[in-house]
């Protein structure tokens, strides 16, 4: 998708702090973290959002919590970590391609807001 900042972020159009990258996935840090660890894990596949999944692509969100616990290792979030995948409207969603994010380095709380 030609006007994906995503997609732009994996056809290297756009710079980007890359903290790991296989065929299929891609993690780099959140430009505007929420945490003392943000990373954003996204298929290189243009998949708008959750809903868009089907029998021929949720093995990437397998690939995706793969990363991200290989990450999470990296960075020594053994304590504790958040994923969090926002979904349309309701869920908060801004960026319309897939993204995992993997929050940590501090007490989270809950209820989310
Ligand atoms: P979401 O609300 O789940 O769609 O989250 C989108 C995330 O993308 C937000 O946390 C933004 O801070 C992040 N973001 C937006 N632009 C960039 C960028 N150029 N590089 C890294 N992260 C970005
Ligand atoms: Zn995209």
């Amino acid at each position: 998708m030609s006007d994906c900042l995503f997609c732009k972020i994996v056809n290297q159009e756009i710079p980007t702090n890359i903290i790991a990258e296989n065929e299929n996935v891609l993690a780099f840090n959140d430009i505007n973290p929420q945490a003392p660890v943000h990373v954003l894990i996204i298929p290189k596949e243009h998949i708008p959002t959750t809903l868009d999944l089907n029998e021929n692509n949720y093995q990437v969100l397998s690939e995706m919590g793969k990363m991200a616990n290989e990450i999470s290792k990296d960075f020594e979030l053994q304590e504790g970590y958040r994923w969090v995948v926002n979904t349309n409207k309701y869920g908060g969603q801004a960026v319309y391609h897939i993204h995992l994010h993997l929050l940590g380095g501090r007490q989270m709380s809950w209820p989310p807001g």
